[in-house]
């Protein structure tokens, strides 16, 4: 298949030791995988998507700091504190008027971990992996997005060399925010492209 897409990321591999580990653990009484369970989604939902989120709350509030992640991601986000885990280039894709951007691994779940945490199930299963590609207009529908027709929608395939983050549009009505409160905005679907960023409370 695609040059440019090794599998050398874990997967199987550790997804072996992991289970085997989990096992052994349990057998032991030395975890409850009830626990364990509470422990991935935090990584996958909360804290996880957090870095991302401070990155693109930096971006919005800092044009200087926009123009070098778009320009160079790998380097900004690395002398942000999140250097790629495996020499991964990291590519930021913005959202705009104009165009909308979905990130998707066509292979297997290739996934910006430094920036995202762990991939939902969703972004691994293989009916994402294909839609995505074949009617992504219908799949963002799908998360509740719904781009209008005048507006690209631009797809992105991750591979184990090159991991994507959308920087999402930036909220009506934020311009008194501060960072802190900007990130809280960045919802980690809104980084993948099945979401956007949540509007800011009233008040
Ligand atoms: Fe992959």
């Amino acid at each position: 298949m695609g040059k440019g897409h090794d599998h050398q990321h874990p997967p199987s591999d550790m997804a072996l030791r992991v289970k085997a580990l989990e096992t052994a653990l349990t057998d032991k009484g030395l975890i409850d995988p009830a626990t364990l369970d509470a422990i991935v989604d935090l990584y996958e939902n909360q804290v996880g998507p957090k870095n991302g989120a401070r990155i693109v709350a930096k971006a919005w509030a800092d044009p200087g700091f926009k123009k070098k992640l778009l320009a160079d991601g790998t380097g900004t986000i690395a002398d942000f504190g999140f250097p790629a885990l495996q020499g991964e280039d990291m590519v930021v894709v913005e959202n705009t008027s104009e165009v909308h951007n979905l990130v998707v691994c066509t292979l297997c779940s290739c996934y910006p971990w430094p920036v995202l945490g762990l991939p939902p199930a969703w972004y691994k299963s293989s009916a994402y992996r294909a839609r995505s590609v074949s009617e992504p207009r219908k799949v963002l529908e799908e998360f509740g997005v719904s781009v209008d027709e005048s507006k690209a929608v631009r797809v992105w395939d991750s591979t184990a060399e090159i991991r994507y983050l959308v920087l999402p549009e930036r909220p009506a009505h934020t311009e008194n925010l501060s960072e802190d409160e900007l990130a809280a905005l960045v919802t980690r679907d809104s980084m993948i492209g099945t979401g956007l960023a949540s509007a800011p409370q009233k008040g």
